[in-house]
C-alpha cells in the first residue's frame, strides 16, 4: 500500500445534476474492492456553514454522519456504496471555510496580514482537502467539487485544486471531469461542443483534467471519442463514457466494462487488479430479480420531491433486495389525509413508514395515518417525527388525552406527550444545535426490536429536539404502547412498539441513514418481510371470502 495517499478531484461541467457523487462512489468502489482504502469527500460552494438549515425542497434530504455532521446527500451515497462511515470531514462548505478563516483572523493568526481568497481561502481548503489523507487511514481521497466550472461560487476551489496539484506532484493528484455529451435529435448526433468548451473552462483556471466522464444517453462512437480526447487534451482510453443507467447500482460496473479504475490507478501510478464486487453484483442481481413485489406508503410533506427522503428510499432498495421483494414506494402528501380519505389512499397499501419531518404543516394527515394503520392491523414503521405522531396519535386516541401533541406544534397543549429535551431548552440558535449522530439504546428483553436486531444494545444516528415526555410513559405503556428502547444514560424513549398489533414499531432516531449495499438495515428488511406477509394473509382472506 501507498505511504502517503493521493489524490482524486472530480469536477463538473456543462451543467449541475450529471450525478458527479454516483461517479465517485462508484469509482471508489472499484478502488475499494482492490484493495485499496478509499474515502470520499464533498466540497460544496454555498455560503450555509452546513445544510441542517436548508429546506428540503432546496437541497433534498440533509444527512447525518455518525459523529453528528449535517451533510450534504452525496455522503449517503459513499456511505451505501462502500459501507464505510464519514465523519465532520467528509463535507466541507464555503460557510464552513470562510468561518474558520475569519475565527483565525480574530485570534490574531495572520500576523497583521491582510486576509484575501488567495492565498488564505485556497490554503483552508487545501487543507481541509488534505485532512483525511493526512489522517493515515486512507490510500485514496476522492474529493468532489460540487457545482458547475465557471460558476464564480466554485472558483477559490479550482484554484486550490490547480494549486495542490503542484504541491503534491505528478501522479499524486489527478483531475476528472464530468461533462454532459447532449444528444440533438433534429440533427441526429452526439455533439462534444459543450464538453470542449468546459474542460477550456477548467483550463482557463489552470487545471487540466486527466479524465473526463461524460454523460451521454447513446453510446459514444470511437471517432467521437476521439474527437474528445483531440480537443481536450487527454488520452482516448481517458474518454469514459457514462451513459444513463436504470438504477444507480449499475453505475460500477458500467465503469468497470469502460476501464475507468484501470486509467486512475496507472495516471496515479498504483497497481491495478480485478476488483472484487461478488457481494454488490449478488445485491445487484436480488435488485433486478425480485420473486414478487409490495407496495409500501411513504407519508411525508415533502413526497414530489424523491430526494427528500433519499436514504429511506435506498433503505428500501437495499431490504428489497435481502428480501428478494420489489419495494414499491408510493409517496402519499401528508397535507391531503384527513381520517374520511385514510381508507381509499392506505386501504390497498402492505405498510406505511411515516417520515421525519419538522414543523406543524402535513401534521394532522399524518397522525389520522397512524390511526388508520394501528386500527387495521397494517405494518407500520415511524421515523423521528413519524414516531412522535404515533405517540400523539395513541395518546389522543386510545387514552383519550384529546389535544395530546408536541409542543413543537402545540407549546401550550396540555397533554405534552412529545415535549423538549431538557438540554435543547436553553438553545436559540437553529445551525447544528439538535441532538446529532450516533447515540446507543438499549432494547428491551421480549421486545419485537430485540428479536430484529438480535442485540442487546445498538447504536443508531439522531437528528431532533423534541423527545417522548416520560411523564406520560406509565400511562401509555399501561395502555399498550410499550417503550422498548432506552438510551442507557438519559433513559430518553428511542423506540415504541405495540405488542398487540401485527408490526408497529416507531423509532426516535434514523436507521435509513445506516442502511448499505453489504448491510441492509434490519430494522428495514425485518419491515418489508413484515408487509409481504400481510400482503399475503390479506390474500388469502380475500380468497378464503369467494
Ligand atoms: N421535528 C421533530 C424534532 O425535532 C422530528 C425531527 C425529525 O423527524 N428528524 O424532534
Amino acid at each position: 500500500m501507498t505511504a502517503k495517499a493521493k489524490y482524486i478531484f472530480v469536477t463538473g461541467g456543462v451543467t449541475s445534476s450529471l450525478g458527479k457523487g454516483i461517479i465517485a462512489a462508484s469509482l471508489a468502489k472499484l478502488l475499494q474492492a482492490q484493495g485499496y482504502r478509499v474515502t470520499i469527500q464533498k466540497l460544496d460552494p454555498y455560503i450555509n456553514v452546513d445544510p441542517g438549515t436548508l429546506n428540503p425542497y432546496e437541497h433534498g434530504e440533509c444527512y447525518v454522519t455518525e459523529d453528528g455532521a449535517e451533510t450534504d446527500l452525496d455522503l449517503g451515497h459513499y456511505e451505501r456504496f462502500l459501507n464505510r462511515p464519514t465523519s465532520q470531514a467528509n463535507n466541507v462548505t464555503t460557510g464552513k471555510i470562510y468561518q474558520s478563516v475569519i475565527q483565525k483572523e480574530r485570534r490574531g493568526e495572520f500576523l497583521g496580514k491582510t486576509v484575501q481568497v488567495v492565498p488564505h481561502i485556497t490554503n483552508e481548503i487545501k487543507e481541509r482537502i488534505q485532512i483525511l489523507g493526512k489522517s493515515g487511514d486512507y490510500d485514496i481521497v476522492i474529493t468532489e467539487i460540487g457545482g458547475t466550472v465557471g460558476d464564480i461560487e466554485s472558483l477559490p476551489y479550482i484554484e486550490a485544486v490547480r494549486q495542490l496539484r503542484w504541491d503534491l506532484g505528478e501522479n499524486n493528484g489527478i483531475v476528472i471531469h464530468l461533462t454532459l455529451v447532449p444528444y440533438l435529435s433534429a440533427a441526429g448526433e452526439l455533439k462534444t461542443k459543450p464538453t470542449q468548451h468546459s474542460v477550456k473552462t477548467l483550463m482557463e483556471s489552470g487545471v487540466q483534467a486527466d479524465i473526463l466522464v461524460c454523460r451521454t444517453e447513446y453510446d459514444l462512437p470511437k471517432e467521437l471519442r476521439r474527437k474528445l480526447a483531440l480537443f481536450c487534451n487527454v488520452k482516448e482510453e481517458a474518454v469514459i463514457q457514462s451513459i444513463d443507467a436504470s438504477t444507480i447500482y449499475d453505475v460500477p460496473n458500467l465503469m468497470l466494462d469502460e476501464g475507468l479504475d484501470t486509467v486512475v490507478l496507472a495516471k496515479l501510478n498504483l497497481e491495478s487488479s480485478k476488483p472484487d464486487i461478488e457481494i454488490w453484483n449478488k445485491f445487484v442481481h436480488r435488485h433486478k430479480n425480485p420473486k414478487t413485489e409490495i407496495t409500501i406508503g411513504l407519508i411525508g410533506k415533502y413526497v414530489e420531491l424523491q430526494d427528500s427522503y433519499k436514504s429511506i428510499l435506498e433503505a428500501f432498495i437495499h431490504a428489497g433486495a435481502e428480501n428478494e421483494v420489489k419495494v414499491n414506494v408510493e409517496s402519499i402528501h401528508s397535507e391531503y389525509l384527513n381520517s374520511d380519505n385514510t381508507k381509499l389512499k392506505l386501504g390497498h397499501l402492505d405498510g406505511v413508514l411515516v417520515a421525519p419531518g419538522f414543523g406543524e404543516r402535513g401534521i394532522d394527515g399524518k397522525i389520522d395515518a397512524v390511526k388508520y394503520v394501528r386500527e387495521n392491523n397494517v405494518p407500520f414503521l415511524g421515523i423521528c417525527l413519524g414516531m412522535q405522531m404515533a405517540v400523539i396519535e395513541f395518546s389522543r386516541n386510545v387514552l383519550g388525552l384529546v389535544d395530546a401533541d408536541s409542543t413543537e406544534m402545540s407549546p401550550n397543549t396540555k397533554y405534552p406527550v412529545i415535549n423538549l429535551m431538557e438540554d435543547q431548552k436553553s438553545i436559540t440558535d437553529k445551525g447544528g444545535t439538535m441532538r446529532l449522530g450516533a447515540w446507543a439504546c438499549d432494547l428491551k428483553l421480549g421486545s419485537k426490536i430485540r428479536d430484529i436486531y438480535k442485540a442487546e444494545s445498538i447504536s443508531e444516528r439522531h437528528r431532533h429536539r423534541y423527545e417522548f415526555n416520560s411523564d406520560f410513559k406509565p400511562q401509555i405503556e399501561a395502555a399498550g404502547l410499550k417503550a422498548t428502547g432506552l438510551n442507557p444514560e438519559t433513559g430518553l424513549v428511542e423506540i415504541v412498539e405495540i405488542p398487540e398489533h401485527p408490526w408497529f414499531v416507531g423509532v426516535q432516531y434514523h436507521p435509513e441513514y445506516k442502511s448499505t449495499v453489504a448491510n441492509p438495515h434490519p430494522l428495514f428488511v425485518a419491515f418489508v418481510k413484515a408487509a409481504y406477509s400481510y400482503k399475503k394473509k390479506k390474500k388469502s382472506a380475500s380468497t378464503a371470502q369467494k
